[in-house]
């Protein structure tokens, strides 16, 4: 945000957009990683990432038990077909916490957190070679690639989080 202190007076004026203050950027978990994103089938337990459902019935087992992912209920009430953004939304930045990057176990983490001090500081602005220096290349690399959007996800629901599919698999 920008505020010219942290305090609750400037904050509502970002809020508000007010005296120049402003939200200038969002960050929040990939919504593929989230429990509930798409529609899982309690019947034969898929998480169905294919297609938007727009059946009662899963399109595997024909069961009913189906809990509705957040991403096809949106598709289900959206009224445009493509997106109107206002002018004033800042961006949003999709993130993968550290605690999702496969192979990146405590002990890596610790050594992340006390070479460059906060998460965000990594998953945002480190270089791939700095990270590298610390976790090696392939670590390095997953970071980097799921910061800029690349990094393959297979996708939440039912309750369970989604995960990074490691290349090749
Ligand atoms: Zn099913």
């Amino acid at each position: 945000m920008d505020l010219a202190q942290p305090s609750f007076a400037e904050l509502r004026l970002a809020l508000e957009r007010k005296e120049g203050r402003k939200v200038t950027a969002n960050f929040g978990l990939n919504p593929r990683l989230g429990k509930y994103h798409r529609t899982y089938c309690g019947g034969c337990g898929s998480i169905i990432d294919e297609a938007y459902v727009t059946s009662e019935r899963c399109q595997y087992c024909g069961s009913l038990k189906l809990v509705r992912g957040v991403f096809d209920r949106i598709l289900d009430i959206a009224d445009r077909k493509t997106p109107l953004v206002p002018a004033n939304r800042p961006p949003y930045h999709y993130q993968v916490p550290l605690e999702f990057i496969p192979g990146l176990g405590k002990a890596k983490m610790n050594a992340l957190l006390q070479a460059f001090g906060t998460e965000m500081n990594i998953l945002h602005g480190c270089g791939e070679a700095e990270i590298a220096s610390v976790v090696g290349v392939d670590l390095a690399a997953m970071i980097v690639r799921a910061r800029s959007g690349i990094l393959e996800l297979s996708a939440g629901g039912g309750g369970t989080y989604g995960k990074v599919v490691l290349p090749g698999k």
